[in-house]
């Protein structure tokens, strides 16, 4: 017999809508966390969306830029996308396939379509790193398309990005805020029920359709933070495509401009200064 569990169920707190903006060179972007409406989840500093089948809308890319002092995640469902660092890292990110990449002390890299036409489909997630390693060395987990496990569980079907569903784990390996990041496909009427850690920040993203969570809706294109408890239940009102993201919170002061995220001010300046003399990521 199945062990009651007297569990509370996360509710949703807050439904934030994504907003329109463009990065890099003109690229098209649906941005949710990383506004003025919602700057961070702790540890999570920005989520974007990008979907066009528009080569307009995604042609320029994201030429040689710098990061620091965070992890940045790329997670393809269409298109191809090629990045190239200043170590001469390289790799081309295809439907299914996942980046995590920690830029630590830092990286220059491009981020580069491979089409000029067509679909391209993705989200970009940066999550934060603590005081303590965020000068430690770049790494990088490039993940094919066939290592994300996917699980069918009651009407749901979930790719398991990193975290653990239904006893499968995904491929992401040793990242410090411990994520969960489940991309779900829930068909209309459909439960999702999922339990997370209770110190977890967590929230879901939908990208098609809509989810119920008790007196809440989540519509496309909207993300909706969880408040405390120890599981998830949602509904999907509408055939649901979307991102269950959750992590650890730092719990540290966030200094953040553009690419370089810190803890104070002068970590900034100090980031800006070692990019603007060739410094960034130079051992
Ligand atoms: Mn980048």
């Amino acid at each position: 017999m199945k062990e009651t569990k007297n569990t509370k169920v996360r509710a949703v707190e807050h439904v934030v809508r994504a907003q329109a903006t463009s990065d890099g060179a003109g690229v098209q972007l649906l941005r949710t966390i990383g506004t003025p409406t919602l700057d961070h989840v702790d540890p999570f500093l920005l989520l974007d969306e990008f979907r066009s089948e528009d080569g307009a809308d995604y042609v320029g890319g994201f030429p040689d830029h710098p990061h620091r002092g965070f992890e940045t995640v790329t997670y393809m469902l269409a298109g191809r996308m090629r990045h190239r660092d200043h170590s001469g890292n390289e790799g081309v990110l295809r439907p299914g396939s996942v980046q995590w990449m920690t830029a630590g002390r830092g990286i220059v890299h491009s981020e580069m379509p491979e089409q000029e036409e067509g679909l391209m489909h993705g989200f970009q997630l940066w999550v934060n790193l603590p005081a303590e390693l965020k000068l430690m060395e770049p790494r990088y987990q490039d993940i094919p398309p066939e290592e994300v496990p996917e699980v069918r569980a009651g009407q749901a079907t979930v790719r398991i990005v990193a975290g653990t569903f239904a006893g499968v784990e995904g491929p992401v390996r040793g990242v410090v805020t411990k994520p969960t990041y489940l991309d779900v496909h829930l068909p209309r009427g459909a439960r999702f029920e999922h339990e997370l850690p209770a110190d977890d920040a967590a929230f879901v993203y939908v990208y098609e359709g809509g989810l119920i969570a008790g007196e809440a809706v989540v519509p496309p294109n909207a993300l909706g933070q969880l408040g405390p408890g120890e599981r998830i239940d949602l509904e999907a009102g509408a055939d649901a495509r979307f991102l269950l993201i959750s992590a650890s919170p730092i719990g540290e002061p966030v200094a953040r401009y553009g690419p370089f995220v810190m803890n104070t001010q002068a970590e900034l300046a100090e980031a800006f200064a070692d990019y603007q003399a060739g410094r960034l990521g130079v051992r």
